[in-house]
């Protein structure tokens, strides 16, 4: 305790009296608070939304590891230089100023996302990271590399509704409550018939903070990719959109798997401009691949051809394989048929570093898709993703995710619960398209307002955001 104090006292002279609120929150950003003044209660100031969270115990620093923690690959961890213990961080010189990747990551902390989901601190003061074997060692590292503080500088920082039980109250943590604010992993726009200003504006009006956009599958005008506003608009803006890519690679792969035929010459072409792309840096991602597309029934002027691309299509392969080496997933639209399901396992299998979104859970026109069916998919492939779309048309369907009352089914939340590291929300909404489709964001909404607060964070944007590694 003693100890605590020192450290505490010695950072007080570290922090100037006068700075502004914003100036003081800016250079404490990343760093874990003691308010020295009261009995040492530990704050951490979160780099992403300048706020300061009240981290009581070790089963609050889990928690925040989880809701903040960022996920990165190996390759860009191993960028930044590990110290094995606090007193050795704090022996160590800061090597801010000489490592870029460090540098933008300092304060975070990070989840590799590629081994078991474990934990790094990246220390403010030495841009040097620091494991954290579970919410213990979190709590003990992150307090122990705080910086003491007083009551009037702590004040200038604003404290985040959702932080938990401050010390000033004794009632026990509050739960976590849909803010209506979310990530929405697939969705097609149209800009040449809804402006990307106005597309944003809905946007903001319905609490989606980003949308992944991709080119729909089996369309039957290929339209260039730019006509979807791919990439252009994650281009102009990166905050709001993730661009999957969907060009003429894509078309190749229809036309190829379609014909059943193709060149040696083609897969040539094909493979280098699946490297290419995502050598480019401009997707996050492929899809969306029509491994099954149905021509809508009753349709008059169908967009879309039936399309099958069988999962274990030696393409597919190549697809996957290179999704792998860039750590992006492939967004798969796929109508469950015996024979599809086993393709798609096909897929999975064939290089398990993969990650397969299989969109439009609770959405079927087989009805096959149930959740039983994801359930045994999802515990056999722990490289298989899905995102929700839901729609009335399929309220009578067994693959439905709400009962009749308009409640989330115990099948499906089950599945959710068991599951909540691997769902996201993907309405599919056409804005520029269809008229009001917006409106159908209201629905996915209520879905999340549903959900228990031990899984709403994950599904509504962590999963994404560790996915697609959104800054
Ligand atoms: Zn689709």
């Amino acid at each position: 305790m003693k100890k605590v104090l020192l450290f505490a006292i010695i950072g007080i002279l570290g922090i100037t009296l006068f700075a502004s609120a914003a100036t003081l929150t800016q250079r404490l950003s990343g760093y874990i608070l003691l308010q020295v003044q009261a009995n040492g209660e530990a704050w951490y100031v979160n780099p992403t939304d300048s706020m300061r969270y009240y981290m009581k115990d070790g089963a609050v620093a889990y928690q925040m590891m989880r809701d903040f923690g960022l996920g990165i690959t190996d390759a860009d961890l191993a960028k930044i230089p590990a110290v094995s213990s606090t007193s050795a961080m704090n022996a160590s010189a800061s090597i801010c100023s000489i490592n870029t990747t460090a540098n933008r990551l300092k304060g975070k902390i990070l989840i590799q996302v590629q081994q078991h989901g474990e934990a790094w601190y990246i220390y403010p003061k030495t841009c040097r990271s620091i494991y954290m074997k579970d919410g213990q060692a979190a709590y003990e590292i992150m307090r122990f590399l705080g910086l003491g503080i007083t009551n009037n500088d702590l004040t200038l920082i604003p404290v985040n509704q959702n932080s938990g039980t401050t010390p000033t109250a004794s009632t026990p943590t509050t739960a976590i409550k849909f803010e209506g604010r979310y990530i929405d992993v697939h969705l097609h726009i149209t800009p040449i018939a809804m402006s990307l200003a106005d597309i944003i504006k809905n946007m903001d009006a319905q609490g989606m903070d980003m949308a992944v956009i991709m080119k729909p599958p089996a369309s039957i005008i290929d339209t260039p990719q730019s006509t979807s506003g791919i990439p252009d608009a994650a281009v102009q803006y990166p905050d709001r959109f993730i661009a999957l890519y969907g060009g003429e690679a894509v078309t190749m792969l229809e036309k190829a798997a379609t014909s059943g035929s193709y060149t040696k010459a083609d897969e040539e072409k094909y493979t280098s401009l699946l490297e290419t792309e995502m050598k480019s840096g401009q997707y996050k991602g492929f899809g969306e691949i029509g491994l099954r597309h149905f021509v809508p029934a009753g349709d008059k002027n169908p967009t879309a051809y039936d399309l099958t691309i069988p999962g274990d299509h030696p393409w597919m392969f190549i697809m996957s394989d290179i999704a792998a080496k860039y750590d992006v997933p492939i967004d798969i639209h796929m109508e469950a048929t015996d024979e599809t399901v086993k393709g798609l396992e096909s897929l999975l299998d064939h290089n398990k570093n993969t990650k397969i979104i299989w969109d439009h859970a609770s959405w079927s026109n087989t009805d096959q898709a149930t959740p039983a069916l994801i359930s045994q998919l999802m515990t056999k492939h722990p490289n298989l993703y899905s995102s929700i779309k839901i729609r009335s048309e399929n309220s009578t369907s067994a693959v439905y995710i709400y009962d009749n009352k308009g409640q989330i089914t115990s099948e499906w939340l089950t599945l959710l619960k068991k599951y909540s590291d691997r769902f996201m929300i993907g309405s599919d909404i056409k804005p520029g398209r269809n008229a009001d489709e917006f409106l159908i964001i209201k629905t996915h909404r209520n879905f999340l307002e549903q959900l228990p607060s031990e899984i709403l964070k994950p599904i509504e944007r962590d999963n994404a955001i560790k996915l697609f590694k959104i800054n």
